[in-house]
């Protein structure tokens, strides 16, 4: 697999608007925002797509799940709400091929979405 742009922002290779980094995750701002609070948390382990999960990696989608609340909490919106989105393949309308939740919110968000 060819290696994502994401690995690049890891790397501090790109810049990116960095909220949160610790040894397993890294949480940026998304560079084309869908809503006031739009921000990316990934693993920094390369995984392409959520069917590449492996039953060992449970603890770490965990992470990347509790990350995303905690920042929910730091920038707002917890009590407002938001959404947890994660794209798989074409009709999930993934781009980029390093698993990463959006965390969008601070406007209300229309569901089902297109
Ligand atoms: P997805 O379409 O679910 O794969 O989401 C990929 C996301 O990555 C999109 O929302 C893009 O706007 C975002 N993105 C792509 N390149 C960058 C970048 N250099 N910095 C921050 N976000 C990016």
């Amino acid at each position: 697999m060819s290696e994502t742009i994401f690995m690049k922002i890891i790397r501090r290779e790109i810049p990116a608007r960095i909220v949160y980094e610790d040894d397993d995750v890294l949480a940026f701002h998304d560079i084309a925002p869908q809503a006031p609070v739009h921000v990316l948390i990934i693993p920094k382990t390369p995984i392409a797509t959520l069917n590449e999960l492996a039953d060992a990696q449970a603890a770490l989608v965990g992470k990347l799940v509790l990350t995303a609340a905690r920042l929910a909490r730091e920038l707002g919106i917890d009590e407002s709400g938001y959404r947890l989105v994660t794209n798989c393949n074409a009709d999930g309308g993934q781009t980029v091929f390093h698993i990463h939740l959006h965390l969008l919110g601070g406007r209300p968000l229309d569901w089902p979405p297109g």
